[in-house]
């Protein structure tokens, strides 16, 4: 077989598994209501939780900084594209999350690569819940550390790992919010668990940090962990905030050791400054507009409490991410069809983002929605499980 065939292969498998995926043509703004393919949707499957991706003061923040400052940053952050605007958002961020300093990440996933990497190597052990994001798994797979995989949120399931280990330095990593299923980490026990096994405990926080705790924090908040019991605080601006980018938040010796070590800080083009800018704005936006936070709370409540009145049974998440478990890939996949078809977008999650024979869609709730929204979308989601499930 030539190598192009043996791809085209790999293709036709992936397609009759039910596995195969395909890109949404978005023709509108990000929001409640999205065009995609010509077509009107509601929209239940972004991460812009706050409605931040589309705000007016975001806008208007990212305009007058590509006024100001152009559109590309020019070269890395150690050579000559670390703005002034690049370096307001990190102050700012250090300031809100309560660290000492922060370092600002072009993406999520390069984060997740760079902080793991810097950290430990192959004298080294990291630890990760079963379910962690594909960027945290990678970067501890890429470490060359003795990469353990400990039960989803079961802390004895690492303690009994981390004892065994004779590793000179040893990592533990969770989501703070688990991406495609909604729950929180045990954060309190993963925090007193690090300090007594003398291990560091990293958090991403890409689906808490704006939403999670009184001031929109994150989980840090939510958890009341400061820095010494929650040492290395990584978190997305892509979500909830609305914009793009990802900060790590920590010691001056953990931001000062990325600077220096963290290849993918290092070798890649800083963010446009004026996507600092907006991050800046949803930052404000974050801090002063607690109603926000409040109504997606409250609609959190509501559909949870809708879904449960017409039987559907939903996974224990609190938060804007509230999957249905469904199993079968090619059903979860016949149910998104079935939703678009009455206007509703939710994505089918299939494997191997998440593990065999747990495909689901994953509904995601925004304060943009209205309850009239979530109760649509609950009846036809019970009108369609009938017929297909
Ligand atoms: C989205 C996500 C990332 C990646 O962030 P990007 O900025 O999109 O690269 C990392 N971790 C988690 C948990 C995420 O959900």
């Amino acid at each position: 077989m030539s190598p192009l065939d043996s791809l085209a292969a790999a293709l036709t498998q992936r397609k009759q598994q039910h596995l195969y995926r395909s890109r949404p043509l978005l023709e509108s703004a990000q929001g409640a209501r999205v065009c995609v393919d010509g077509k009107n949707y509601h929209n239940f499957c972004s991460n812009d939780y706050l409605g931040l991706a589309n705000h007016p003061q975001v806008i208007a923040a990212f305009q007058q900084a590509a006024n100001d400052y152009g559109v590309g940053s020019g070269g890395s952050h150690l050579v000559c594209g670390h703005s002034r605007l690049h370096h307001q958002l990190e102050e700012e961020l250090a300031a809100f999350t309560g660290r000492d300093r922060v370092l600002l990440f072009s993406t999520g996933y390069m984060a997740n690569l760079g902080i793991i990497n810097a950290l430990v190597g192959k004298q080294d052990a990291v630890f990760e819940d079963k379910l962690n994001h594909a960027s945290l798994l990678d970067g501890g797979l890429l470490s060359g550390a003795k990469f353990q995989r400990f039960l989803h949120n079961d802390v004895a399931s690492l303690a009994k790992k981390l004892s065994a280990s004779t590793a000179t330095r040893k990592l533990i990593v969770v989501d703070g919010v688990f991406s495609m299923d909604g729950d929180c980490a045990p954060l309190t026990e993963l925090a007193a668990l690090a300090q007594q096994q003398n291990a560091w405990l990293m958090v991403d926080d890409a689906h808490g940090f704006g939403v999670l705790g009184e001031q929109g924090a994150g989980c840090a908040e939510h958890f009341q962990l400061d820095q010494q019991q929650l040492p290395i605080l990584m978190a997305t601006l892509g979500k909830a905030a609305g914009s793009f980018g990802a900060f790590v938040a920590g010691s001056e010796v953990l931001i000062e050791t990325l600077i220096q070590f963290a290849r993918p800080y290092i070798y890649t083009t800083a963010l446009p400054p004026a996507v600092a800018a907006a991050s800046l704005a949803s930052l404000a936006v974050i801090r002063d507009d607690r109603a926000r936070r409040q109504k997606l709370q409250h609609l959190i409540g509501h559909f949870k409490q809708q879904a449960q009145a017409q039987g559907i049974a939903l996974m224990p998440s609190d938060t804007a991410i509230q999957p249905l478990l469904i199993g079968d890939s090619a059903k979860a996949l016949a149910i998104s069809q079935a939703l678009a078809a009455q206007g509703f977008m939710v994505g089918a999650i299939r494997p191997p983002t998440v593990p065999n024979n747990t495909a689901r869609l994953r509904i995601t709730l925004t304060a943009d929605h209205s309850e009239q929204h979530i109760n649509d979308l609950v009846v036809a989601l019970a009108q369609i499980m009938a017929e297909l499930c």
